[in-house]
């Protein structure tokens, strides 16, 4: 072995169960707050355990990582679950992307778990087309100015930083004319941020922001000036390997694989009871089934996939096709569950909504299927860049942004 080899896979995993058996929570304890999870898996050396050790990181790969997650499973240990954009999407794309100077400033205190990142890139004419982005960039000499609004944000009111796409040129066509920029979300001036109500009548985490004449300082740039769509296209590749559990993005453990792990935290046994008591269970029986082989299929396509990116023969957009299997058998999971409750799944006493309701569940889990592109959007994207097929038509491609029709009216 050379003095540079990464530790052995097998040592590490060891080392790394010796560690959290004497230091990281399990699950049924009382729960550690996020940032303190953070700061003590990063203090210990096990926070951006692929990332290079002079931005924080442990130096390792991402099987490393991957074993390290696993343990955490195998010991059913707390992880900082609500870190996942930060850790698995926003700190890998600044890695891509990012300057030498945005690397060092940014990175140690995201994977410490001091500055937690969100992205900013729907805004409210439209999701889909994100590289048609409104959100106007200007240079003024050593800062950029930025004014207009996104939506949807996850996590905006908790987060320090959103990485923002935004339009820094009109006169180009709209791919071209675009930049990704970090924004302080916290009493910035000329920003403000506001939460937005969720189908299921919760006040949710994702937010509205409005920009008017907030100055940013030009080293805040990740990626150039008119190259945020490259950027934007990293960052989406690391959302979707994060929701399918894979890449950089592999930070959750399969903690039971099985009837504990189906239905959104909905037991597939009461699921089966429910059924059974008011005589469904021949009607949803078969659903159940479904969904039972659905959460043991999924973890094994990412499994798949993942030694795929690792060994070559998988590669690009690859977390377009788990994103797209886990969150339909999610969504799928969840209606069975629906159906095996009835009305009884819907109903509650009291006034506050109930979080742990199915109904509820239900109602969330549409999000899913939305959020990191639509399910529509990621079958554009496996049937153009894995299966080869022809590309969408795009008229507007090759015009410049400022001729491009908007709603009938030009800017
Ligand atoms: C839970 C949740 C969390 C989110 N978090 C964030 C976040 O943190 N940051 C952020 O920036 N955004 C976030 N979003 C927004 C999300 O990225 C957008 O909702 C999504 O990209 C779709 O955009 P849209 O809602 O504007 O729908 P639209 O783009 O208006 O699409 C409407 C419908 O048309 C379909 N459609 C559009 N274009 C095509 C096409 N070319 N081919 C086929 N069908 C098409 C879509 O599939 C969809 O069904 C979140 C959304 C949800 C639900």
């Amino acid at each position: 072995m050379s003095p540079d080899a990464p530790e052995p896979i097998a040592v590490f995993r060891a080392r790394a169960a010796r560690w959290m058996e004497r230091h990281l929570p399990r699950w049924d304890d009382e729960l550690m707050p996020t940032r303190a999870l953070q700061n003590l898996l990063y203090d210990h050396g096990f926070a951006g355990i692929a990332f290079p050790t002079q931005y924080g990181g442990a130096g390792l790969t991402l099987e490393h990582q991957q074993a390290f997650v696993e343990e955490t499973a195998v010991q059913d240990r707390q992880l900082p679950m609500e870190n996942r954009v930060s850790i698995g999407m926003l700190g890998p794309t600044i890695l891509d992307r990012g300057s030498e100077d945005t690397k060092e400033r940014f990175l140690p205190s995201l994977l410490r778990g001091d500055s937690v990142w969100m992205q900013l890139l729907s805004e409210p004419q439209g999701g889909s087309d994100m590289a048609g982005s409104m959100t106007r960039l200007s240079r003024d000499g050593a800062t950029f100015v930025l004014n207009g609004s996104k939506m949807w944000s996850s996590g905006a009111l908790e987060a320090d930083y959103g990485l923002c796409l935004c339009r820094s040129n009109w006169d180009v066509p709209k791919h071209r004319g675009l930049s990704m920029i970090a924004v302080p979300l916290k009493d910035t001036p000329g920003m403000s941020i506001q939460p937005t109500r969720s189908a299921s009548g919760l006040v949710s985490d994702y937010c509205e922001e409005f920009f008017d004449d907030v100055v940013l300082p030009a080293g805040n740039l990740i990626g150039g000036e008119n190259e945020g769509w490259a950027v934007a296209q990293t960052l989406l590749m690391h959302e979707r390997n994060t929701v399918g559990n894979i890449g950089y993005g592999r930070l959750i453990g399969q903690r039971e694989r099985g009837p504990k792990r189906m239905f959104g935290g909905e037991p597939a046994v009461s699921s089966a009871v429910a059924a059974h008591e008011r005589g469904r269970l021949d009607a949803v029986g078969m659903m159940i089934v479904d969904a039972y082989i659905q959460s043991v299929v999924v973890p094994l396509t990412s499994a798949r996939v993942m030694a795929g990116l690792r060994a070559g023969t998988h590669k690009g957009q690859w977390g377009s096709l788990t994103k797209l299997q886990s969150t339909v058998a999610a969504q799928a999971s969840v209606r069975t569950a629906l159906a095996a409750h009835g009305a009884d799944g819907v109903i509650w006493e009291g006034d506050e909504v109930r979080v742990d309701n199915v109904g509820t569940t239900w109602l969330e889990s549409r999000g899913g299927t939305i959020a990191g592109g639509t399910n529509e959007m990621q079958r554009n994207i496996i049937s153009e860049r894995l299966l080869g097929l022809p590309k969408e038509p795009a008229p507007d491609r090759d015009l410049p942004f400022s001729e491009v029709l908007r709603n009938t009216r030009r800017r």
